[in-house]
């Protein structure tokens, strides 16, 4: 049952092959017995995983289901869950339980999906490996002395290893697609305010949105089709009616303009990663697309932007954690003073503080105009350079990331490094565009992926493009070696 996809498990539980308890315990099982090797869930609870489950195969034989009814979907840590621990992948809120539920959660309640566990995170989604967080760092299930990415590497080694059907993860500079890419699965992150962000602790609200990582584009839509919608309480998500995004999977790609960006394909990308591109490209090509040369002038300063901007955001998002409200207090403050230091310095780990320190002094009075409106500025012309573009193609294409999975430790301790990761993944955030990541090859063993970005509100497209390509290839269907014993 574990290698089975979501549509194919869909089928499954509607013909009564096997009951929700069946199948949940089946990936139950699996984690308990596999993921010492990965790390990549801080909280399960098997009795209430159990619980919905049941709750589920009633409502199949009620004949009542919607169509997630009964699948275990594993949530990222980032996710208020009712009653059930959400760590954000930190020391401050090692102890809270949320006492609502996110909206995305919420939507997967109302379709009767079982929530499997919640799963580990670079620490409130800071980072590019994972290795940041409180409660150690994920492991790539291709292989275990790599990094998974981040910050949603414990959804995506989740899915890759075959924990979980299907994860959801947040994406605010790369971090569904870039994990995605790395340990072979398929992500996207939608338009900025597809989904609601009500209940999602906050990382730069300006930039912050979530998504579906599963295995492949069909399996995205079909969660997407659950999780997308105006909520009325996050005055950011959009009104525009979503659409089914399963509908136009299969269309046909004859005719379709794919842009690819100069800037995506020169220095700094890996030679074998660029070649797996390009293998892709052909494949895309083949089936009726065109592949146009095209420009976004102002990519380099994604990186000088965006870790402006989401350090600011975050600085003031962060600042809630203050030991009076919720998570961590330390231990018998003398004043508030005393309380507040002592509470974020045990709180909080090594990134989080760097970021709070920049985007505290990058709002500071006197420096605000020199660096935070001027990277907001900046951040309007690389939206305008998709914009542009746009004008000429229908979707622009390139790798995800720079090359595949590095190893545990090798950028942990040089921030600028592991900025770099992020090369091809922040602009799409900075302009609030739709992007996924597919497999697309495998360079020594280890998995790349194929980034796809489209027209604000454009996920159906990328969805389609992403699945005619993922019915001629089969990249999207290699798996790790898991360690099991047969
Ligand atoms: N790697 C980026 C960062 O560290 C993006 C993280 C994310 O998308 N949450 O900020």
């Amino acid at each position: 049952m574990h290698d089975k996809s979501v549509a194919q498990l869909v089928a499954g539980l509607r013909d009564k092959q096997f009951s929700s308890v069946e199948l949940s315990r089946c990936f139950l099982d699996r984690i308990a017995r596999l993921d010492s090797a990965y790390n990549s869930f801080i909280t399960v609870d098997e009795s209430a995983a159990l619980a919905g489950a049941a709750a589920a195969d009633q409502r199949i034989a009620a004949g009542d289901a919607a169509t997630l009814t009964g699948i275990p979907i594993a949530h990222k840590d980032i996710f208020c869950t009712s009653g059930m621990r959400t760590s954000c992948g930190s020391r401050m809120l090692d102890n809270f339980v949320p006492p609502y539920n996110a909206t995305l959660i919420e939507h997967f309640n109302r379709d009767g999906a079982v929530i499997l566990g919640k799963t580990n995170m670079d620490e409130f989604a800071m980072g590019s490996s994972n290795e940041s967080s409180y409660y150690g760092p994920v492991c790539n299930p291709w292989d275990t002395a790599l990094v998974p990415g981040g910050s949603s590497g414990g959804s995506a080694a989740a899915v890759a290893a075959m924990l979980a059907p299907a994860a959801t993860g947040t994406d605010t500079g790369g971090s569904i697609r870039q994990p995605a890419a790395l340990c072979g699965i398929t992500g996207i992150k939608p338009t900025y305010g597809r989904v609601s962000r009500l209940g999602m602790v906050a990382f730069a609200s300006s930039l912050d949105q979530a998504g579906p990582m599963a295995r492949s584009a069909e399996d995205c839509a079909l969660l997407l089709n659950t999780m997308a919608g105006h909520d009325p309480l996050d005055s950011t998500s959009s009104e525009l009616p979503t659409e089914d995004y399963c509908a136009h999977l299969n269309d046909s790609l004859q005719g379709l303009r794919i842009g690819l960006p100069r800037e995506y394909f020169g220095e700094g990308l890996d030679a074998q990663t660029a070649s797996c591109i390009d293998s892709a490209l052909r494949e895309l090509e083949a089936q009726g697309a065109t592949l146009v040369e095209v420009s976004l002038p102002h990519s380099q300063l994604s990186i000088p932007a965006y870790y402006v901007i989401a350090p600011a955001e975050a600085s003031t998002n962060l600042s809630r954690f203050d030991g009076v409200r919720y998570g961590h207090r330390c231990a018998n403050p003398v004043d508030l003073h005393d309380l507040y230091t002592r509470t974020r310095e045990e709180g909080f780990g090594n990134e989080v503080k760097r970021r709070i320190l920049v985007g505290t002094y990058a709002l500071s009075a006197g420096y605000y105009d020199a660096y935070y409106k001027k990277a907001q500025q900046v951040r309007r012309l690389i939206k305008q350079d998709f914009i542009d573009c746009f004008e000429q193609v229908d979707v622009i294409a390139g790798p995800t990331t720079p090359g595949p999975a590095f190893a545990l430790g090798a950028k942990s301790d040089d921030p600028l490094a592991m900025y770099l990761e992020d090369i091809y993944t922040l602009a799409v955030n900075l302009a609030g565009l739709p992007g996924m990541s597919v497999p697309a090859g495998l360079v020594g063993g280890k998995p790349v992926g194929l980034q796809l970005i489209g027209r604000h509100f454009g996920e159906a497209r990328l969805l389609n493009v992403a699945h005619r390509f993922q019915q001629a290839t089969d990249w999207h269907l290699r798996r790790p070696a898991t360690g099991e014993v047969a």
